[in-house]
């Protein structure tokens, strides 16, 4: 069989050799809880120290403002139920992390709105302005996970602040792909996770500008400024910030790269007479390519790029009797054929031009 060529960096990301190594330190020799006031705990207090002004630098915040999370997810839960707001404002594409924890709070009496996006993912400024009303919290994400549209998150941030309303951007697939700036964009709140940018899995981060309150999540000891319980996972905290270090410091050089095997895939294809459709915007995260082709499933698409030795995601997922079309394809009004034979490749940093070679070689045996 072929090599694995590894095409899901939405999904997850391969871990930082840097990262790992760090990682093994406070597990296996600084192993300490870092709440502890003995000399053992010094290294993995200071080490914690460290790693959140690291973060910090990374996104142009202050230490103060870092509060680790268990994942994405948390981060974006935390948000969504800690604000405490009457209203909601969100949009129709965002990641089930927010759309799940808008349905619970929905439940306990917020109200919840959902705002459109236009044929390229993006929710237009003009349309949250003129819905938009007073004390709401807005949570737009920043980078869609399955067609790499980045959104106007400064413009829809300073609609947020002109409704005095609060404004969170979930940037798990932003932050260590493109410059993420939080004093830049003036938002309230910041969701990231470790695993997308080649750090561990199950750690990530909630940015909290200064001043801004929060309800926990997570009730518990005095960790994270009392507003995050539980002992802090060190290891993997460390190797956040390490692989996040990483990837800020050569971000132009990756995003030229990842760039460029996005433009020769897509040359490639068409070169071939391949007929597809691409989905999301022009400014886009680089890499994150979906591809639908008319007549085929998806899944069946995903299965057999398997067989070949290929792993990419898909846009549509069968249960027993239907094809579940993803809501982000249904947002964007993708028709249902061409919805139904969608795959996302995301190509990542280790990736090569002859893995795009592979892929669109599979590809074309697979649809021609
Ligand atoms: N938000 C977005 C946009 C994502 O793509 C993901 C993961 O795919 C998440 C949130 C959830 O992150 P995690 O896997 O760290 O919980």
């Amino acid at each position: 069989m072929n090599r694995l060529i590894y095409a899901d960096n939405a999904a997850t990301t391969k871990m930082s050799q840097a990262a790992y190594e760090a990682m093994m330190r406070f597990q296996l020799i600084d192993f300490a809880n870092a709440s502890q006031p003995y000399s053992f705990a010094r290294n993995a207090k200071n080490a914690l120290k460290e790693a959140r002004e690291t973060i910090a630098r990374c996104i142009n915040a202050s230490p103060n403002e870092i509060f680790f999370t268990s994942c994405g997810t948390e981060s974006d839960n935390w948000v969504i139920k800690g604000c405490k707001c009457c209203k909601i404002y969100t949009s129709l594409i965002e990641h089930h992390a927010i759309l799940n924890a808008c349905i619970e709070v929905a439940l306990d009496g917020t109200e919840v709105n959902y705002m459109p996006v236009n044929h390229t993912g993006i929710v237009e400024p003009q349309v949250l302005d003129g819905v938009l009303t007073e004390n709401s919290l807005v949570s737009i994400m920043m980078a869609n996970n399955e067609i790499g549209t980045i959104l106007p998150i400064k413009q829809l941030a300073k609609i947020a602040h002109s409704h005095h309303s609060l404004f969170h951007t979930d940037a798990v697939q932003a932050v260590g792909h493109i410059p993420v700036n939080v004093r830049e964009l003036d938002v309230d709140f910041l969701s990231a996770s470790a695993h997308k940018f080649n750090g561990p899995k199950g750690i990530g981060f909630l940015y909290i500008k200064d001043g801004i309150k929060i309800n926990p999540l997570i009730s518990g000891g005095t960790q994270e400024n009392s507003l995050r319980a539980g002992t802090e996972n060190v290891a993997s905290i460390v190797a956040m910030a390490i692989a996040l270090e990483e990837n800020t410091s050569r971000l132009e050089e990756n995003m030229k790269y990842i760039q460029g095997l996005e433009d020769a895939l897509i040359h490639q294809l068409l070169s071939l007479n391949i007929k597809f459709h691409k989905n999301g915007a022009e400014v886009k995260i680089p890499g994150n390519i979906s591809l639908s082709f008319n007549g085929y499933s998806g899944e069946s698409l995903l299965h057999r790029l398997d067989l070949l030795g290929i792993c990419v995601s898909t846009g549509a997922a069968c249960d027993s009797k239907n094809i579940r079309i993803s809501h982000v394809l249904k947002a964007i009004g993708v028709d249902e054929p061409l919805a139904k034979g969608t795959i996302r490749i995301s190509l990542g940093k280790e990736n090569t031009q002859e893995d795009v070679n592979r892929i669109v070689e599979a590809l074309a045996r697979i649809v021609k």
